[in-house]
């Protein structure tokens, strides 16, 4: 399996007087086809984690690889252009650019590299049916419902056809039926794409659809779940009794 990013030892310290760690010798790997969530409690570090993965925020200390080139003593330039070459990115609070239609919301990354513009059409209307928002191509995002805006957001991130989408909280802000919708299309493109998967979430069902879990308390790798021959249903328990950990020690403790 083809190595996407690879993170060797990541540590990561805010702060200059009262130093805050972070993150704490924190090893992964994305392979080709993977799909991976990230959960864990409230400031575990989860986003510096996915932040640094993808070479939005630099380690303290660590070893970051996109692609097998390591990131260390690359010019900013470098990496912004291996960033835009492997990696879609995904938000909670799909950052759709207000005053664009969902079409030039999609085309933006090919308009920045300077792509042809029957191409940019074709590969925008290509991608808008794959995750159904055709019909809103030229509405502005105003006009849409969240779950369309994510699916644009979904649809800009993809256009350049990533090796790997990385999402921070992607259904934070969607309903249950319009989160699975999301999921169940980052699932196809995981699996009729190989395109891979980095996902944080804090909704145990949403975790479900991927195929490897790994947990952070205190920005440490606490545990690694793999989903194997499990169900999703099956899944789904085993995520939930990591994530209520906590919770069942509180009640350990009420005896
Ligand atoms: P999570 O995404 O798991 O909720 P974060 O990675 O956002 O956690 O944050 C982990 C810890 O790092 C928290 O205690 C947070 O307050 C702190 N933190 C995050 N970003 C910064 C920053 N830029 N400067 C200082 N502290 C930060
Ligand atoms: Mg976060």
């Amino acid at each position: 399996m083809k190595e996407i990013i690879y993170a060797e030892n990541i540590t990561k310290i805010y702060g200059d007087k009262n130093k805050l760690k972070v993150l704490h010798n924190v090893n992964l790997t994305v392979n080709e086809g993977d799909f991976i969530c990230i959960m864990g409690p409230s400031g575990s570090g989860k986003s510096t984690l996915l932040n640094i993965l993808s070479t939005v925020d630099s380690p303290s200390t660590g070893k970051i690889k996109i692609n097998d080139k390591d990131v260390y003593d690359m010019t900013e330039a470098h990496i912004a252009r291996l960033r835009y070459e492997n990696i879609g990115f995904v938000f909670q609070e799909f950052n759709l650019i207000d005053s664009l239609t969902i079409r030039e919301n999609i085309g933006v990354p090919l308009v920045l590299a300077n792509i042809e513009k029957s191409e940019i059409k074709k590969k925008t209307e290509d991608i808008s049916k794959k995750l159904d928002i055709f019909e809103t191509l030229d509405k502005f995002p105003a006009e849409c419902s969240g779950g369309q805006r994510q699916r644009a957001a979904s649809a800009r991130a993809l256009i350049t056809a990533p090796k790997i989408i990385v999402a921070d909280e992607p259904t934070g802000n969607l309903d249950t039926t319009n989160s699975h919708q999301l999921l169940k299309i980052f699932q196809k493109r995981n699996e009729d794409d190989g395109i891979a998967i980095l996902m944080v979430t804090h909704d145990s069902m949403i975790a479900s659809y991927a195929k490897k879990l790994v947990f952070l308390r205190d920005g440490k790798i606490d545990e690694v779940l793999e989903r194997g021959n499990l169900t999703q249903r099956e899944f789904f328990y085993k995520i939930i009794d990591i994530t209520s950990k906590e919770t069942q020690n509180m009640f350990d403790k009420m005896g």
